[in-house]
């Protein structure tokens, strides 16, 4: 069977980090059976959706670098959609309904009073009903009857699911105003795009009973389902508080590697270490349905900061070249200094100047000027110099070290003097000793 998935997003707002993990899941799963990943924009919605919005889907995920093998906008089939709705209709599984949003209010207060299921209770099926409200000119909304039966599936992450759609309340397919809510299309799309795998949230496991009960009303191969867990955050709380601040978009703003992102996301909530990777094929290589575990994944930005920090460390020069002109020796010199890739401009100044020198030992200092070597410098002049600097001086240790470090940087802390010190070269080195800004 060929592989093939989609990442459905609304255009009714920024990709978070909650639908990034959905669509790196699915990405991650087709990269690594050899399928194709799908971008569909669920754009029924045409209230909520916004063309910005859809452009930053597009933005986001090539930022993520979640290539996809081909894209529609749910606007732009609406005639499957009626084809599959008369379909329906025709073997009897559509209804008008014809309750007001306050009626259908009222009846659910009504069950709760009685401690009852807040199921839709099928009162437009009575014909003195339709009768009536036919009558007063009410334009109707139309659902699916479920068979009020068991809906079993075997989930992928859930393992076996089993639900009685008596419990759910027929869905409504089509609003008053003729427009396509969600349930519907998506199938139809997942039928006519020949979906083999629909992988989501938990969040749509009810969603599938009555998807499942569609598939079968409409005679179509079923595909086979994956719920995996939401994100959550530290605390365990719902990460939907604070979307606003763990958009794709804003992550990008704060200069979070989307190799980084997209490592944190894959391997949260499973049974993997979350460690960096160099490439998103190697996360494909390692995707697994089986490591995602059932409890629900923590979302730490911490942590998520930390692993940022880590990738870059782990990055060879090749993969970060464009971003860092100075070269590869510079390069290996201050990567593990860095948290943020913006980190590298004040590190290069540190090479390039200008560093206004601290001098904390001026008679060490100038012993020091006196005892650098003629260039060219390599990762050897710095351990032969400084030995050199304390058998003249006596000093040693932190005595020695810090001194040189707040001369030649003027800072407590930095990379490595010995893969810095060649970069600096001499001309400058000599005028930090004597304290000349350079
Ligand atoms: N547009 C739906 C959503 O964002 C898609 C759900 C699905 O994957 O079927 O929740």
């Amino acid at each position: 069977m060929s592989v093939v998935v989609r990442f459905a997003p609304s255009p009714t707002g920024l990709l978070h980090v909650g639908n990034a993990r959905t669509a790196l899941l699915n990405w991650l799963f087709a990269k690594k059976l050899g399928g194709r990943f799908l971008l569909r924009i669920d754009d029924t919605d045409a209230a909520r959706s916004t063309k910005a919005f859809e452009d930053a889907i597009y933005r986001d995920l090539a930022w993520l670098g979640l290539t996809h093998d081909g894209t529609d906008r749910q606007i732009n089939r609406l005639a499957k959609y009626s084809a599959a709705f008369y379909q329906l209709q025709a073997s009897g599984r559509i209804y008008p309904c014809f309750e007001t949003e306050g009626e259908l209010e009222r009846q659910r207060s009504l069950q709760a009073a009685r401690k009852l299921p807040p199921i839709y209770n099928r009162a437009s099926l009575e014909p003195a009903n339709k009768a009536k409200w036919e009558g007063e000119g009410r334009k109707p909304h139309w659902r699916f009857k479920l068979s009020r039966s068991k809906v079993s599936w075997t989930d992928l992450v859930r393992g076996p699911v089993e639900i009685d759609t008596a419990t759910m309340s027929d869905p409504v397919l089509v609003r008053e105003d003729g427009a396509f809510l969600y349930t519907l299309p998506s199938v139809a799309d997942d039928i006519d795009m020949a979906i083999s795998h629909v992988v989501r949230g938990e969040d749509h496991v009810t969603n599938t009973a009555a998807q499942i009960e569609i598939f079968q009303a409409l005679g179509a191969t079923m595909p086979k389902f994956a719920h995996f867990p939401l994100l959550v955050g530290a605390g365990g709380e719902a990460l939907s508080k604070r979307l606003g601040s763990l958009s794709l978009e804003q992550l990008r703003e704060e200069g979070m590697e989307p190799l980084a992102v997209a490592a944190y996301l894959a391997k949260i909530g499973t049974s993997d270490p979350v460690e960096p990777r160099q490439t998103l094929g190697e996360l494909a290589e390692e995707f697994d349905f089986a490591k995602i575990g059932r409890a629900p994944a923590h979302f730490v930005p911490e942590e998520l900061a930390a692993l940022n920090a880590r990738t870059l460390h782990a990055m060879p020069y090749s993969a970060v070249a464009a971003s860092v002109p100075q070269g590869e020796a510079f390069w290996e010199a201050i990567k593990s200094n860095l948290t943020k890739r913006g980190d590298i401009a004040e590190l290069a100044r540190l090479v390039s100047g200008p560093v206004t020198p601290v001098i904390e030992d001026a008679g060490l200092a100038a012993a020091a000027a006196g005892l650098l070597p003629a260039e060219p410098w390599d990762q050897e002049t710095w351990g032969a110099w400084t030995k050199a600097v304390a058998a003249q001086t006596g000093a040693k240790g932190r005595s020695l070290f810090h001194p040189l470090r707040l001369a030649l940087t003027g800072l407590e802390h930095g990379p490595e003097l010995k893969k810095l010190l060649p970069l600096i070269g001499r001309d400058k080195s000599v005028a930090r000793l004597k304290g000349q800004t350079a």
